[in-house]
């Protein structure tokens, strides 16, 4: 696990964590059916779902059973490991966070997890989605590149302090995420 020795540092250091509040498991799924029922648990399974951390350990498919989908017929080595690396990003997420709300803000938490992560994965795009279709995030289209495109802007245009406060009181990012998708929006065409 080398490569997650070498990144995870860095991850740690973007959430200012000294240490992760408790022990947290790899667990890879080597039977497609078990995952597509550990993810019903939480939410719909759609095909291109395949790690989540919404038990708070690392749940991933093996790469055999990865290769079963259609969003990763062609997941290579270094994509799984990458993807324990967004993975990651989630779980030192959630041992910031001071407040919690009811319904996370998913898009942000993804945009996070793309650009510290894995974020080879994707490129910008010029967001079309409404704030409401971005909010329902699960059933977006390019969901993900939309989450990595808002991320990019949010990086470059808001202070580390300024990104964490939202990390660590998600009230405040609720109170001003309209404004951020509108704005990331209207960056992402330039
Ligand atoms: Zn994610």
């Amino acid at each position: 696990m080398d490569y997650l020795e070498l990144k995870a540092p860095d991850i740690m250091k973007f959430f200012e964590l000294d240490s992760l509040n408790f022990k947290r498991k790899i667990i890879i799924y080597n039977d497609l059916e078990l995952y597509k029922k550990h993810i019903k648990q939480f939410y719909e399974y759609k095909d291109y779902m395949c790690a989540d951390t919404n038990d708070r350990n690392i749940n991933l498919l093996s790469l055999e059973e990865a290769h079963k989908t259609k969003a990763h017929a062609n997941m290579t080595v270094k994509d799984l490991k990458n993807t324990i690396l967004h993975e990651f990003v989630h779980i030192c997420q959630q041992d910031s966070e001071i407040d919690s709300i009811d319904k996370d803000i998913v898009w942000f938490w993804e945009a996070l997890a793309t650009n510290l992560g894995n974020p080879g994965a994707f490129t910008k795009i010029v967001i079309k989605a409404t704030n409401e279709e971005i909010n329902n995030f699960n059933s977006l289209s390019q969901n993900y590149l939309t989450a990595f495109t808002i991320g990019n802007y949010m990086l470059e245009n808001y202070s580390h302090e300024a990104i964490l406060e939202y990390v660590k009181y998600p009230q405040k990012l609720l109170r001003d995420s309209e404004e951020i998708l509108n704005n990331a929006r209207e960056w992402s065409t330039k």
